[in-house]
C-alpha cells in the first residue's frame, strides 16, 4: 500500500485521517487483479485512491465509475487547489 496522501488535494495523511476509495475496474483489470491476488501480490491496486476525510467524499460520490474516469473528473473538479 502508498502512504496516505490524497489524490484531491496531495495533503499526507496519517491513515486515520485518511481513507482508502475503490473505485471500478474493468473485465480485463479485474481478472488481472485476481490473478495477482492469487500469486499472493501485496502491491497497491491502481483502483485504490487515498483521499483526506476532507475530500473523501468526492471519491465517495464515484465508486461506480471506472478509475480512470474517476480520477480524472476529480482532477478536472479539484485542479488549481
Ligand atoms: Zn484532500
Amino acid at each position: 500500500m502508498k502512504p496516505p496522501t490524497c489524490f484531491a488535494c496531495g495533503s499526507r495523511e496519517s491513515t486515520e485521517n485518511a481513507e482508502l476509495v475503490y473505485f471500478a475496474l474493468s473485465p480485463a483489470e479485474e481478472a488481472a487483479a485476481d490473478r495477482r491476488s492469487a500469486s499472493g501480490w501485496v502491491g497497491h491496486p491502481d483502483n485504490a485512491v487515498w483521499f483526506c476525510l476532507e475530500h473523501v467524499q468526492l471519491g465517495r460520490d464515484r465508486v461506480s465509475l471506472h478509475w480512470r474516469d474517476a480520477m480524472a473528473e476529480i482532477s478536472a473538479l479539484t485542479r488549481g487547489l
